[in-house]
């Protein structure tokens, strides 16, 4: 049957060539997941490169021991083609297709997303309320809503983090039809499970047992530290947020709530998680090796990683000022960032987490087939 797919072009096509460089060389083929998985297929569909490129985690390994790596003829950089490639597959898969150009000067679309963010929290709360209110001291029950009237917060976070949810898992599905089933994997549910656990363990950014050669060549368990604390922050947030909205909705108890109670440890604990996984990360990239990296989409890394530190540190200040005059502002501030990430969800680096998980599943699945 004649194939239906486009030739490949750009990085598609220097993936392929790459690919078919590595699969007569092998010699790293114990680096990571995306060596065992090449040596799976003989031939590259568009599907296979864009599923490797999201199998690979940019440790630079195979890029510090080849061969062939520039300035060699055969100029062979994987962690280089595979980046540009993951960022490709992001914007090809996402919904709706017309907000996929967001991928491109990806600094520049979150910095404008935290920008209406602030302008549209900090424009509600000045408009709706006056001084004495915004800059007053509050206590108890109710006090954040007395500075941020409940339909300004509860409105354009739901309606706005509601389509960002629809548009990452209809992004994630349009991937997973695109490369999954291939090499004959089935799915099953012991495959999903060791993807996830991949997933949530970092495991591959455990190297060989010695970390990554990141951000140099030196191996080091930096980057998967970093990245644990980002994700488990992150989720320890979202985690302060779920229960604090089963509280006020399911119970009627409203926020604030006091220092021991569910969501202000869950909020805390997240709040320093990603406070200072981001920051790690940050300072990771200023030492990191050029040479295997897309400097082009090193803004799309930076601007995610600032706008979640800022989402810490006005939370962590909100914790601590919240009973002072600074309580309005802060909040005001607060929500803005937090609204901005809400916009930028499915069009930023957020999404990796998405690909990056149904790929070491398909990986799962096709290790057990
Ligand atoms: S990256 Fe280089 S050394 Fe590693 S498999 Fe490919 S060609 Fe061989
Ligand atoms: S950069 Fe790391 S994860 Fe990516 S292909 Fe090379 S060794 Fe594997």
């Amino acid at each position: 049957m004649p194939s239906t797919e486009l030739p490949m072009t750009g990085l598609l096509q220097e993936a392929n060539r790459l690919m078919t460089v590595c699969n007569a060389c092998r010699y790293c083929e114990g680096f990571c997941a995306v060596f065992p998985a090449m040596e799976r297929r003989r031939v590259f569909s568009e599907g296979d490169l864009n599923y490797l490129a999201n199998l690979c985690h940019g440790c630079q390994g195979c890029y510090y021991v080849c061969q062939y790596a520039p300035p060699h003829e055969f100029d062979v950089n994987v962690p280089k083609t595979f980046a540009g490639l993951r960022t490709e597959t992001y914007a090809r898969y996402a919904w709706p297709g017309f907000l996929s150009s967001a991928f491109q000067r990806n600094g520049l679309v979150v910095s404008l997303a935290i920008a209406l963010g602030l302008a549209l929290m900090i424009g509600l709360t000045f408009g709706m309320q006056n001084p004495e209110v915004i800059f007053g001291a509050h206590s108890g029950e109710g006090s954040f809503y007395r500075v941020v009237p409940y339909a300004a917060m509860v409105w354009p976070f739901g309606l706005v983090f509601l389509f960002s949810i629809a548009a990452m898992i209809i992004g994630g599905a349009r991937f997973w039809k695109a490369t999954a089933g291939k090499a004959g994997a089935k799915l099953s549910s012991a495959a999903v499970l060791g993807g996830v656990w991949d997933t949530l363990t970092l495991r591959n950014l455990g190297g060989g047992g010695g970390g990554c050669t990141y951000p140099e060549e030196k191996f080091s368990y930096a980057r998967r530290i970093y990245h644990h604390f980002t994700f488990y922050g992150f989720m320890l947030c979202f985690a302060a947020t779920s229960v604090a909205t089963i509280y006020d909705h399911v119970f009627g108890w409203i926020a604030p709530y006091g220092f021991l109670s569910l969501p202000v440890v869950f909020g805390t604990l997240g709040g320093i998680g990603l406070f200072i996984g981001p920051a790690g990360l940050l300072w990771l990239k200023t030492k990191a090796d050029p040479a295997p990296r897309v400097r082009d989409l090193v803004g799309m890394d930076v601007a995610l990683l600032m706008l979640l530190f800022l989402i810490s540190a006005t939370g962590l200040a909100l914790l601590v000022l919240r009973e002072t005059g600074a309580m309005g502002t802060l909040l005001a501030i607060h929500l803005g960032f937090v609204l901005a990430l809400f916009f930028v969800l499915p069009y930023s680096k957020m999404v990796h987490g998405i690909y990056r998980l149904l790929a070491l599943i398909q990986d799962a699945a096709e290790r057990r087939s």
